[in-house]
């Protein structure tokens, strides 16, 4: 399993023509078995704030590509058929380039013809980003389980959802041995919190630094037993 969105005031936001291309995408996929990508992702730099401890690609190079060369990747996606795009770091807030931010990269992966451009991010600076379809922000349990992830941000990051100028927020929660129980706590923050439109959760990926951390089978399952619950959970 890569991503489960549970808590969802997503889809219906979506345009007919979007969803119009989607089926037509799910029906060639299904009935000819065509393989044509349809989601992909472009990293616009590896430089972070944080240092998570689940996280072994933060700054490495700490490069900021520039705009040129992510426009670039964003057209070869397009024409290779990529109509969700999503753009990641490192930290997305913090990406550069002379005046150019973030919000310039959606506006022109919107322009190129992408039907779904989403931003992840750490939701540790002001989110004024109504042009993303979805902000994939990473909230990974109560105060003390993220905090002992990602430091001391839950409070700031609470604060940012609370003062976003959108309610496009999906959370995005990596799950791992820290946080295992904490699904339950996570869903019920996206829905009790202005913004947040659903609540979305991933394993932990080990890389050899971070082996520790990562679930057993029987774990994910519980995991995925505890989402289940929680989509059929009405209050
Ligand atoms: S915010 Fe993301 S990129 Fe930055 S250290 Fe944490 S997991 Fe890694």
């Amino acid at each position: 399993m890569k991503l489960v969105i549970v808590y969802n005031r997503y889809w219906g936001h979506m345009k007919l023509s979007s969803f119009l291309h989607f089926a037509g995408f799910g029906i060639k996929t299904i009935l000819f078995k065509k393989k044509d990508p349809l989601l992909g992702t472009v990293i616009v730099t590896d430089r972070c704030n944080l240092h998570c401890k689940h996280c072994s690609v933060n700054n490495i190079t700490a490069v900021m590509h520039p705009y040129k060369q992510l426009r670039s990747e964003m057209q070869q996606l397009y024409d290779m058929g990529v109509r969700i795009l999503f753009f990641c770091g490192g930290e997305t807030f913090l990406w550069q380039d002379g005046e150019l931010t973030i919000k310039d990269l959606v506006a022109e992966a919107k322009r190129m013809g992408f039907l779904i451009v989403n931003v992840v991010t750490n939701g540790t600076f002001p989110i004024d980003l109504p042009e993303a379809d979805l902000i994939l922000l990473s909230l990974d349990g109560d105060r003390q389980r993220h905090n002992e992830i990602r430091g001391d941000t839950y409070d700031t990051i609470m604060e940012n959802i609370r003062n976003a100028t959108a309610d496009n927020i999906c959370l995005y929660m990596a799950v791992n041995q820290i946080n295992k129980d904490c699904i339950q706590h996570v869903c019920r923050t996206a829905r009790d919190t202005k913004n947040i439109r659903a609540v979305s959760f991933n394993f932990h990926t080990p890389y050899p630094d971070t082996r520790k951390l990562a679930l057993s089978r029987d774990e994910k399952a519980a995991c995925c037993a505890e989402i289940t619950r929680m989509m059929n959970v009405r209050s």
